[in-house]
């Protein structure tokens, strides 16, 4: 139910985490009955992730027993289940690409049944009970084949029917947050050598009031240092730009 992503410095370090947790702890009063993250670094061959069922307190424990090491970027969510219980498996993020990629999601994927026998006949495994599993096999075979995460998000945006935010990290590009939406709420904040990604602005308010109103069905690519819009086939797309007139 609530989305954080975060891209910064080329520099592992632990504020990705810092900022994705914050983040995930200012949406909570939208509700959920999960919580996860997940993490990239240039010296990591695959997503770090921590996922929990429960309160985000859990999960926070979690990392405490489990530290996960420093990275450049990051991706948080809270999730309110709507396909498979709320348990630790169905948490998000899903990975796919032999844990090379990670994806979140807000929303319901209306044609999941369909695309999952599509992809279970193309020798695809799933672990849980989420409609969301399936986009992010789908995003993963997608990626194979065009080497780029960003087109690989717009392939997918195309197929899904429903209502989604989807945010993705891929092991191979760790200064790289790829976000979709349609029909569910996405924003991007501007900051100086970093940028952030909310289903809110309360997502990112601690570190930045410059922000982005993504419009309908777009795609959004944010760097540290860029971010880019386009409409899900590729197309340059605008965004609409504004300031934040509340206090964190
Ligand atoms: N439909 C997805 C699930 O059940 C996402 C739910 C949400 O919006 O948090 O896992």
């Amino acid at each position: 139910c609530g989305i954080v992503g975060y891209a910064g410095p080329s520099e592992a370090s632990g504020r990705p985490l810092d900022v994705v947790l914050e983040g995930l702890g200012r949406l909570e009063y939208r509700g959920y009955d999960s919580a996860g993250v997940a993490l990239v670094a240039p010296d990591q061959s695959t997503v770090a992730t921590a996922k929990k069922s429960g309160k985000l307190v859990k999960l926070v424990d979690e990392l405490q027993a489990r530290p996960l090491p420093a990275a450049t970027a990051a991706i948080g969510h809270t999730r309110w289940a709507t396909h498979g219980a709320p348990n630790d498996t169905n948490a998000h993020p899903h990975l796919a690409d032999d844990g090379r990629l990670a994806v979140i999601h807000n929303g319901i994927v209306e044609n999941f049944a369909v695309l999952k026998e599509e992809l279970l006949a193309d020798g695809a495994t799933f672990l849980s009970e989420t409609d969301t599993e399936v986009a992010a096999q789908l995003l993963a075979r997608a990626y194979r084949r065009t080497g780029n995460l960003t087109e690989a998000m717009a392939y997918v945006a195309r197929q899904l029917e429903g209502t989604f935010t989807l945010l993705a990290v891929h092991a191979d590009d760790p200064t790289t947050v790829v976000g979709a939406r349609h029909d569910s709420p996405l924003v991007v904040g501007l900051g100086e050598g970093e940028n952030f990604l909310g289903s809110d602005v309360a997502a990112f308010i601690a570190s930045t009031k410059d922000a982005l109103e993504l419009g309908q069905d777009q795609i959004v690519t944010i760097t540290p240092d860029t971010v880019e819009v386009t409409d899900f086939h590729g197309n340059p797309a605008e965004a609409t730009r504004f300031t934040v007139d509340w206090d964190a």
